[in-house]
């Protein structure tokens, strides 16, 4: 294939990359940017496959089958509740490719058209060595990140004394490191910048925790962007260079969103130290407080007696896969003549996105699904709030206790309602670790069991 034919193939790719972000910009597009997105791979991976370069296709074809095989594997067994930690595994592997193929350069550099072995050209060995610092951050902040989300490592904040100038000087050193490994090409020293920056990866995620966990994944996911582009440098391939760009701009813009939907700039969220500290003593404290609990038919009693009620799903629907049988609920409500909207805070659930995903998949109306800023305002006027499966994204200490750790972060004001019904199976706190003051207000009525069965149960009720 010609190289105006590649360059045409591969601007082509890039403008379907480019029509895929657009679309996922709206829940109404975002098949169609799915399928833009799908198309402009395909053609991407044909062009590079068509290249002179490309030696033996039986190792692509082997590495795409054994791959391939795993991915759908892996992809039809994970639940969706397990979606953000299997997206932070994903990205640690963009990371490590990214290192490896700097690697490869580095050993070949004539395989790569960037001279020979010890004699590789400056500006190359910066885009190598920058990329692999990126990609071994990557690498080991994402595997720690999916580790918090998996719950096999705490996601409390760790944070110890000098942590930031620690990091700093390592940040330092790195730089250091990398003008040193341009002007000798030693493989010692570009291993070392290997191993100084997995340390880093690992240290400035260790001090995030709690409801900032959001913020990083989106983060490291515009990480594993950058480490793409790196890998295009060092492959001169102009595409990934794109596709990388905009993976790691895209993933800039989502991680300023949810900073901003958390109250934090992001240099304070990537500096870290917030969020769960003191969830065990805020927990002791409400331990005599009386809590109202109720059932599915006082649930379905006052539901019916309303004008107007707010659903705000949390991680806890995602958890029970109670979205249908609450679009189900939603509709009969609705049939009643009650005016019945969803409520979406930009945090709820595990990952940007996540309740927007499931009621569409429930098929609830966009036009009934709200962002917080458009849905506070109606909290006073509203008669029921009905929280399922969320906890943190309503907890009123966000906003008057300036000692939580999640003090700051916007919240919906379900307490403002008239009622709040609060569907979860227990007292326990959400992914802070942060207790909630609301169970045990006079306007809340706990409803305590599996959101999807407390929901069927309301439908019958309804019934
Ligand atoms: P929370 O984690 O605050 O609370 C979820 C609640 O759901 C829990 O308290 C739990 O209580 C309840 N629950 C769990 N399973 C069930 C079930 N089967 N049926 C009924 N209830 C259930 O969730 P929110 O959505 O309110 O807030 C999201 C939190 O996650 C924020 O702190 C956010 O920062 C963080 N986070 C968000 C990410 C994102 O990108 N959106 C990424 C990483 C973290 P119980 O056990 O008693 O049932």
């Amino acid at each position: 294939m010609s190289a105006n034919m590649v360059a045409v193939l591969y601007l082509l790719s890039a403008l379907l990359f480019i029509f895929a972000l657009r679309g996922l910009s709206h829940p109404e597009s975002s098949r169609l940017g799915n399928i833009f997105g799908v198309v402009g791979m395909v053609i991407a991976i044909i062009t590079t496959l068509m290249f002179k370069s490309v030696l033996s296709y039986v190792e692509i074809g082997s590495a795409i089958l054994v791959g391939g095989a795993i991915g759908t594997f892996i992809a039809l067994r994970i639940e969706m509740t397990a979606l953000p930690q299997l997206v932070a595994a994903f990205h640690s592997l963009v990371g490590i490719a990214a290192v490896f193929v700097a690697a490869a350069a580095f050993y070949n550099p004539s395989a790569f058209g960037i001279g020979n072995y010890g004699e590789i050209g400056m500006s190359s060995l910066i885009e190598m060595s920058v990329g692999t610092f990126i990609g071994a951050i990557t690498f080991s902040g994402s595997i720690l990140a999916f580790g918090k989300l998996q719950g096999t490592v705490s996601g409390k904040p760790i944070v110890f004394k000098l942590q930031h100038t620690i990091n700093a000087l390592i940040l330092i050193f790195i730089i250091f490191l990398i003008f040193l490994f341009v002007t000798n090409q030693s493989p010692t020293i570009f291993w070392t910048i290997v191993l100084v920056s997995i340390l880093l990866g690992f240290l400035v995620v260790i001090p995030i925790g709690g409801a900032d966990m959001p913020v990083v994944v989106s983060m490291l996911n515009s990480y594993s962007g950058w480490a793409a582009c790196g890998i295009g440098f060092t492959l001169s391939n102009n595409l990934l260079i794109i596709t990388g760009a905009l993976v790691g701009a895209s993933g800039a813009i989502l991680s300023y969103i949810m900073s901003k939907g958390m109250n934090r700039s992001i240099i304070s969220v990537v500096l870290g130290g917030f969020g769960g500290e003191q969830a065990a003593s805020s927990a002791s404290d409400n331990s005599d407080k009386i809590v109202k609990q109720g059932n599915a038919e006082d649930a379905a009693y006052v539901l019916k007696n309303a004008d107007s009620v707010i659903i705000i799903p949390g991680y806890g629907m995602a958890v029970a896969q109670a979205q249908h049988a609450l679009k189900e609920m939603g509709d009969i409500l609705k049939k009643e003549g009650i005016n019945v909207r969803y409520a979406i805070h930009p945090v709820a659930g595990r990952m940007p996105g996540h309740m927007n995903v499931l009621l569409a998949e429930a098929n609830v109306p966009y036009e009934e699904v709200l962002e917080l800023d458009e849905i506070n305002p109606d909290f006073p006027m509203t008669e029921v709030s009905f929280v399922i499966g969320a906890n943190d994204v309503t907890n009123p200490a966000a906003k008057t206790d300036e000692t939580s750790p999640i003090y700051g972060m916007p919240i919906l004001d379900v307490e403002k309602s008239q009622t709040v019904l609060f569907i979860k199976r227990s007292m326990a706190t959400g992914y802070s670790g942060v207790d909630n003051e609301l169970f045990y207000r006079d306007n809340t009525t706990m409803l305590f069991g599996d959101a999807k069965k407390m929901c069927e149960d309301i439908v019958k009720s309804l019934n």
